[in-house]
């Protein structure tokens, strides 16, 4: 089976979650199938191994999990990116869309050194406006941004376009 195949396999949609009319896809199946969560990782660190990559930055929640898992393959460090208040030391903080208002995200101050090369991680691309706060985050520390990557994109969002209008290059495993 593709890769694709086997992705798509894994995620579960759950219409009507959080709200009324939207289709939620679900992760967490792909997280507890040993092979496609192998094959999703192989894939996404494919093209870095090898090259210097100094720390994987997840956003939170499930940005973590797949962050953890290539930070340790590429022999990286890893930094949470986090909603506001929930880190303990010194952070830099950003607002960001959501699809009704703003939010707040951080990082801690000292997490990342300037000119550090750094991939930006998340389980799934949208309006882009999660990713495009954390971007200015990381270019508010001097990071050096090698790529956001992402398991999926949901291309009628324009959230890849709008990381890619940032300079920044985008991978996505599956639209
Ligand atoms: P955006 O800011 O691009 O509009 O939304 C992306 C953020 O919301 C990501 O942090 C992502 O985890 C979460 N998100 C939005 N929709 C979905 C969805 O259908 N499935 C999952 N797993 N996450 C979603």
């Amino acid at each position: 089976t593709t890769l694709e195949d086997t992705l798509l396999a894994s995620i579960r949609t759950i219409p009507d979650y959080p709200k009324p009319g939207i289709l939620f896809r679900d992760i967490t199946t792909l997280l507890g199938n040993a092979r496609a969560f192998r094959r999703a990782i192989d894939e996404l660190v494919h093209p870095y191994v090898g090259l210097k990559v100094d720390k994987i930055a997840g956003i939170e929640a499930r940005g973590f999990i797949l962050g953890g898992a290539i930070a340790h393959q590429l022999s990286a460090g890893f930094v949470p990116i986090r909603k506001k208040g929930k880190l303990p030391h010194e952070t830099v903080r950003v607002a960001y869309s959501l699809e009704y208002g703003l939010d707040e995200m951080e990082m801690h101050k000292d997490a990342v050194a300037p000119g550090e090369k750094v991939i930006l991680v998340d389980d799934l691309i949208a309006t882009g406006g999660t990713a495009e706060g954390a971007v200015k985050l990381l270019s508010q520390m001097g990071a050096d941004i090698v790529a956001a990557c992402f398991v999926i994109d949901l291309p009628d969002l324009g959230g890849r376009r709008k990381l890619e209008n940032l300079g920044v290059d985008v991978r996505t495993l599956i639209a």
